[in-house]
C-alpha cells in the first residue's frame, strides 16, 4: 500500500530548496500542534484526495519538469509504506524531499538514503514538547533529530513562533541546544492563524520574536544560515 494523499501542490520552488518541486501531503498526523496549519490532514480516516495511481500519472507527466518530490504532510512518517513510495519517486529519476517532525525513528532511519533534504520542525524547547504538543515524544523527537545530523543529509530545522508553545528565552535555549548539536541551517517561521482557530494568540505577542534584534542578531550568529520567514 504506499502512502495515502491528503493533496498535491504541483509546483513550487520554496518548499524544496534550490530545486523545482511539487509537494505530496500525506493524510494523517498523530501530533495536535496548537497552530497548525493543516487541520484537514490530522485525520487518517479522512477522504484520500488522489488516489496513489493518480499521483503516478502526475509523475509522469512532469518528469521533465520538475527536479524533485516533497513529502510533507500530516506527517509523512506516520504513513508504514512511506520507504515504498519514496523508492517510488526516486526510481523515476526525481530526488525526494521530507517535511516532518520526528515521530518513528526507525522509519526515518528506512528512508533517510533516499533523501536529498529535509526540513525538520523543531516545535519547542526539549523539556518541555510533551506538554505542549498533544502526542508526542521527546525522546523520539530527539533521537530523529541526532539520526539526520549523523547522516549528513541536506537539513534545515525550523521552528514556528507561537507563544503559546515557544517563549522567547526558550527559542534562545532551544538555538542554543540545536547548535550544540552540530545544526547548520535554522529558519523561524511566523505564525499564521488557520480560520479555524477559535483563541489565536495575540499579534503582537506574535511579531514580538521579530521585532527582538537582540534575540536576531544572538540566534544569527549561532548558524551557518539562519533563515526568518514572515508572513
Ligand atoms: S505536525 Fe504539522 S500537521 Fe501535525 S499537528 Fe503539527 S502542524 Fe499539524
Amino acid at each position: 500500500m504506499p502512502v495515502i494523499i491528503g493533496g498535491v501542490e504541483s509546483f513550487t520552488t520554496v518548499d524544496f530548496p534550490e530545486r523545482l518541486a511539487a509537494v505530496l501531503f500525506c493524510l494523517g498526523c498523530p501530533l495536535r500542534c496548537p497552530y497548525c496549519h493543516n487541520p484537514e490532514l490530522q485525520d487518517f480516516k479522512g477522504k484520500p484526495f488522489i488516489s496513489w495511481e493518480q499521483f503516478a500519472e502526475f509523475l509522469d507527466d512532469r518528469k521533465k519538469l520538475l527536479d524533485g518530490i516533497v513529502f510533507s504532510g500530516g506527517e509523512p512518517l506516520a504513513q508504514p509504506d512511506l520507504y515504498e513510495s519514496m523508492k517510488y519517486v526516486k526510481d523515476m529519476g526525481y530526488q525526494v524531499g521530507l517535511h516532518t517532525s520526528g515521530v518513528n525513528l526507525e522509519r526515518l532511519e528506512q528512508v533517510l538514503p533516499l533523501l536529498s533534504w529535509v526540513g525538520f520542525d523543531v516545535k519547542t524547547v526539549f523539556d518541555a514538547y510533551e506538554f505542549r504538543i498533544p502526542h508526542s515524544r521527546r525522546a523520539t523527537v530527539e533521537a530523529c533529530l541526532d539520526a539526520l545530523i549523523r547522516s549528513g543529509v541536506e537539513l534545515e530545522c525550523r521552528t514556528t513562533l507561537d507563544p503559546r508553545v515557544i517563549s522567547k528565552d526558550e527559542l534562545r535555549t532551544l538555538a542554543r541546544a540545536l547548535a550544540a548539536k552540530g545544526v547548520k541551517t535554522y529558519a523561524l517561521q511566523e505564525y499564521r492563524p488557520h480560520p479555524s482557530e477559535k483563541n489565536p494568540p495575540d499579534p503582537l505577542d506574535v511579531s514580538a520574536f521579530f521585532t527582538d534584534r537582540d534575540l536576531l542578531d544572538e540566534l544569527r550568529g549561532l548558524f551557518e544560515n539562519f533563515i526568518v520567514r514572515r508572513a
